[in-house]
């Protein structure tokens, strides 16, 4: 009777655990990794249910639960390999269990005591932890809550290869008809409680972290552009120029602010004038590199922090995004008519924080302006002129182009 209620406590929890990832999956809008951890508890509980209810004594039995267990193992690896970006390797999980599998049939034919069987199963379920944890050893991102699965894989792997093994030099060999009133059975009932539980709580605790992440990120992004909001840019840049002066790394700002714009909303309307928005942040996203950061700072205003950018590689970039704008089609308006966008650029001096670079940018864009529009302006007076002639590009023109 014990060992009835201690065996209905596992499957029972992997039946909670698997409603609470769907309900994650499909009520968060996660990915379909979280439905891999729910087929896999399902399959776990399929498994512990299968080694429980059915007659030990039977040969077909451990092929039953080790197939169960195995694709248990399976789902697990496919979302654990999926969350990390990682290639999951299942060929070489299906020949650890047809190996497994093979042998375990010949330690069913050749002997009536289960000791081997559980051996060689276990085995087979570590292995395959194994190639999973060497599988995310390899992925690029590695935080805290990377390192926790792993190391819980770990112990997975562990627990699978030793916990056998040390049983049954206790126990020395196990009928199978016997196999309930067994001390394996009863160390295995614990432990698989607390592996699930303690699987669980870590692959929850992933998926309440990634959703976390993922929601701090969507609300890092302008809407409109998909680059940094001006809090999000404050912030990352901030973090950047501690790392350039530690670094001793030359970064440059760049501030944009595209011209007469209250002419295009004016004009072409609101509507038109959000298309240009996202447009110029598409040139500024398809101009900058990978390590620099850019955000859309105010409505029509754009700010690009460049990594290991000294003043002219500066003005340089800034080119390139106000030539790249100047030749921009935007998409409802005429095609022969063009914006421009004016910029001002500073690299960072020494011991200058964000506040006195932004200011110092801020008023070579000034200077951009009023020195009529449609040019990259350096801070301290090194001044490039724009390469194509700046469109006279006023109210009065826009009115006349739509006439
Ligand atoms: P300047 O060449 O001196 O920059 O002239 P400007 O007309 O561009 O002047 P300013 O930068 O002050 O104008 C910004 C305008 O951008 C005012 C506002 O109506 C418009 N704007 C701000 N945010 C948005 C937005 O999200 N969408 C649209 N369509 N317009 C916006
Ligand atoms: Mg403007
Ligand atoms: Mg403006």
């Amino acid at each position: 009777m014990r060992e009835q209620i201690m065996g209905l406590i596992t499957p029972t929890m992997s039946i909670v655990f698997l409603a609470v990832f769907i309900v994650m999956w499909w009520r968060g809008k996660m990915g379909n990794y979280v439905l891999g951890f729910a087929v896999g508890y399902l399959f776990f509980a399929l498994g512990f249910a299968a080694t429980h209810l059915l007659d030990t004594g039977s040969p077909y039995v451990f092929h039953v639960t080790q197939f169960f267990y195995s694709m248990a193992v399976a789902c697990g690896v496919w979302a654990l390999t999926q969350r990390a970006g990682q290639p999951h390797h299942l060929g070489v999980h299906l020949i650890i269990y047809a190996l497994s599998a093979a042998t375990l049939a010949v330690a069913v034919i050749t002997s009536p005591d289960i000791s081997s069987r559980l051996v060689i199963v276990n085995v087979g379920y570590g292995a395959m932890y194994l190639v999973l944890i060497m599988t995310l050893l390899g992925a690029q991102r590695r935080e805290a809550i990377d390192r926790l699965i792993i190391t819980m894989h770990a112990l997975l792997a562990a627990q699978f290869m030793i916990r056998p093994v040390l049983t049954l030099l206790v126990e020395q060999t196990i009928p199978a008809d016997v196999y309930r009133q067994s001390i394996y059975y009863s160390v295995l009932n614990l432990s698989l409680a607390l592996i699930s539980l303690m699987t669980a709580m870590v692959l929850v605790g992933a998926c309440v972290y990634d959703q976390i992440k993922a929601v701090r990120e969507q609300a890092d992004l302008d809407g409109l552009t998909g680059l940094r909001t001006r809090r999000a840019f404050e912030q990352d840049v901030v973090e950047m120029l501690e790392r350039a002066k530690l670094e001793c790394v030359p970064v440059s700002l760049v501030v944009a602010d595209i011209d007469h714009f209250k002419a295009v909303n004016d004009v072409w309307g609101h509507q038109v004038g959000d298309i240009a928005i996202k447009q110029f942040g598409e040139v500024i996203k398809g101009t900058i590199r990978d390590t620099d950061i850019a955000g859309r700072i105010g409505g029509e205003e754009f700010c690009v922090l460049a990594w290991n950018c000294n003043a002219k590689a500066g003005i340089t970039l800034a080119e390139r995004i106000r030539e790249s704008f100047a030749e921009l089609q935007i998409a409802g308006m005429p095609d022969d008519h063009r914006l421009t966008a004016s910029f001002g650029v500073a690299a960072r001096a020494d011991g200058e924080g964000y506040g006195k670079l932004f200011a110092r940018t801020d008023a070579a864009l000034y200077r951009a302006k009023e020195g009529g529009r449609n040019r990259v302006i350096r801070d301290g007076g090194g001044k490039k002129k724009a390469v194509v002639t700046p469109i006279k590009q006023d109210a009065d023109t826009l009115q006349e182009a739509r006439a």
